[in-house]
């Protein structure tokens, strides 16, 4: 049975804006030995900036406009930024088939004039996947995406995310509370992810990882964490559903507004500060103290 006092620990949480779906994992937050995280949408506020359009054929408006078609139907946080930078309405109509490839991109069937376009918009991996040479430098920061049609390549367009406020206080507060790893994973290319990584000086990071590598990365993690500790991973749920579930504790942003992460998850962040996860450990604490 479950002790009362944990009611008021789990409602306690509750007043903070943490979720916690069990008693067990309010206890659990008591002894993390790791911490992961996702890097877009977690550690980054999944708000991205376009700051370039560099196409190899076409004007600017031209590739932009494209992309924005091909992302229309997507979530994801660098579609958003896609169609926010296009600005303008997009006549759906001319939308065909459209295929969303996690930790890859996009496939979109696109009306064009008197062309059918079955345009590619994504990563490198996905640009590889389909032969599809990359014949311009792209960006070296930022988080490129890349938009050929068919096999001819168009062009690139650069987006760069912004870490969460709270990031930095929150990492500092969870090594004070005695985390001994703090970890971040990402789908976004390696140099990025270091990037990320040592501005925030995390422990380990890991770039180029499919949502099923994140999910390896994670049972690693777990055969290396300290006996009767636990490890939480914490994410958005956007591609990340299948770590959440594998975390001794997942814990999900809960504001961007992905119902996968909020049934995901063990324990939900509504107010998408990773500062909170701070403010649950030491909730779990003085629980675990007023049981004994
Ligand atoms: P993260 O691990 O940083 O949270 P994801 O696993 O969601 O990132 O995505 C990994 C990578 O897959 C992205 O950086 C991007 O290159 C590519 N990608 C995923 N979804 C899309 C999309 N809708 N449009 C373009 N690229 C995408
Ligand atoms: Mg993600």
């Amino acid at each position: 049975s479950v002790p009362l006092s944990f009611f008021g620990g789990l409602g306690a949480a509750s007043r903070h804006g943490i979720l916690m779906k069990g008693s067990n994992y309010l206890e659990a937050m008591a002894s993390l030995d790791t911490v992961v995280f996702d890097k877009t949408g977690t550690l980054t506020t999944g708000k991205f900036q376009v700051t370039d359009v560099d196409p190899v054929e076409g004007t600017k408006e031209e590739l932009l406009r494209l992309a924005a078609y091909g992302e229309f139907h997507s979530n994801h946080p660098i579609a958003l930024s896609v169609k926010e930078a296009y600005g303008k309405s997009v006549d759906e109509t001319l939308i065909g088939c459209v295929e969303e490839i996690a930790g890859y991109g996009i496939k979109a069937e696109i009306k064009d004039g008197e062309r059918q376009q079955g345009l590619y918009i994504g990563n490198a991996r996905l640009m590889k996947q389909k032969g599809i040479e990359i014949t311009d430098q792209g960006s070296v920061t930022g988080t490129s995406l890349y938009v050929a049609d068919g096999s001819r390549y168009l062009g690139s367009i650069t987006i760069s995310d912004t870490i969460r406020e709270d990031v930095p206080m929150a990492l500092k507060g969870l090594k004070a509370a005695g985390v001994r790893k703090l970890v971040m994973l990402t789908g976004d290319k390696p140099e990025v992810g270091q990037a990320v990584g040592e501005k925030l000086g995390l422990d380990e990071v890991h770039g180029g990882l499919l949502p099923g590598d994140k999910v390896g990365k994670v049972e690693e993690l777990l055969s290396r964490k300290q006996e009767g500790h636990n490890l939480a991973f914490v994410g958005d749920g956007i591609n990340d559903a299948p770590v959440l579930a594998r975390a001794d504790v997942g814990i999900a942003m809960g504001g961007i507004g992905s119902d996968a992460a909020v049934e995901a998850a063990d324990v939900v962040i509504m107010t998408d500060e990773p500062s909170k996860l701070i403010d649950a450990i030491a909730i779990s604490r003085k629980t675990a103290r007023i049981v004994k």
